[in-house]
């Protein structure tokens, strides 16, 4: 197995749960599986998955990629654990002669999936206008990160980003910014604009919270939770409809697979987003959506957060989804 150490400046700095970021640093990972040779990424993001050290260190450790990846070996590295397998399933897929979405178990033939943009923090006008802009140009979700102002804000926000663009599906993300009683205050306020749901509302570890604040028109999303709590503790409480799968935050492709197809065999939906990765990840995000029938709109236009990259995008963002890369395994070799 081959490690490869790579930094990629971001193009503008992003905030993180555990500060903010000038760059993704991680690994190429290159292996050799019954000599076909696979690639996969693994970029830890600090807050969401164990530190760039911790990810060399089980990298360097790693005996034979299989079993590292059919093991426990892995486990508590997710960054290492999706780079390895994200690197067997490319070379697998790529023995077998087809895309890595059908490999996975997806459609025969699935061209494109639908994706959102995301709006950060901004003034109502501010917020509206990027939003305009996105519809603009085709995107039929908006993501709007709230939480950092008042509740009254937020709302006068996502108001001026409704009378804006009437149609689009409205969501919100408050990464755990927001205690109860200000949750149970929004989601009465956000129906009115019609917010599809409110991505991680409370503090993760406040699973019975979560449950609390379903039942009306404006949804639940577990993002944080799902990786604090896992799939099963979600469905068991009731406290989710939507689960948001982070590949790289998961443990691998085939890993948040199976998160998904869990959520859905239990009645939640699922959506898949990356953490800013490398375009060999991000392709990997881009085959597991689309490895999932009727997926809604995914978080997989996150390409230029990054000034450079690893490779040509193979999934570009057109008039709101991406192309699925129809060639051999996950990403052609350079
Ligand atoms: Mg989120």
């Amino acid at each position: 197995m081959n490690v490869e150490r790579f930094a990629l400046p971001l193009s503008r700095p992003l905030e993180t749960a555990a500060g903010v970021i000038e760059e993704r640093e991680g690994f190429l990972v290159e292996v050799d599986v019954d000599g076909t040779t696979g690639v996969g990424e693994a970029t830890p993001l600090p807050g969401w998955t164990e530190s760039l050290a911790d990810c060399e260190a089980a990298l360097r450790d790693v005996p034979g990629p299989v079993a590292a990846i059919e093991g426990d070996r892995l486990d508590g590295r997710p960054a290492a654990r999706h780079g390895v397998s994200l690197a067997v399933l490319d070379a697998r897929a790529r023995a077998a002669g087809r895309p890595l979405y059908r490999h996975l178990g997806g459609p025969t033939d699935r061209r494109r999936v639908p994706v959102n943009a995301t709006v950060g923090d901004g003034t109502p006008a501010e917020t509206a206008a990027a939003a305009g802009r996105a519809v603009d140009d085709g995107y039929p979700a908006v993501k709007v990160k709230v939480g950092a102002r008042s509740l009254s804000a937020d709302l006068e926000r996502l108001v001026a980003v409704r009378e804006r663009c009437p149609d689009v599906e409205l969501r919100a993300d408050a990464n755990g910014a927001w205690d109860t009683a200000t949750a149970e205050r929004g989601f009465d306020a956000l129906a009115p604009p019609d917010v599809a749901f409110v991505e991680q509302p409370l503090v993760a570890a406040n699973l019975a919270g979560h449950a609390d604040l379903r039942g009306g028109s404006v949804g639940v999303a577990l993002d944080e939770g799902l990786l604090e709590h896992g799939i099963e503790s979600v469905v068991e409480t009731g406290a989710a409809d939507v689960v948001v799968c982070k590949p790289m935050a998961l443990g691998g492709v085939d890993a948040a697979r199976r998160v998904a197809v869990r959520a859905r065999e239990a009645g939640l939906e699922a959506v898949v987003t990356t953490t800013i990765d490398g375009a060999v990840a991000r392709a990997g995000a881009v085959h597991l959506a689309a490895s999932l029938p009727d997926v809604g709109a995914c978080g997989l236009a996150t390409g230029d957060r990054l000034a450079a990259d690893l490779r040509p995008d193979v999934a570009p963002v057109e008039d709101g989804s991406v192309a699925v890369p129809q060639g051999k395994g996950n990403i052609p070799p350079p």
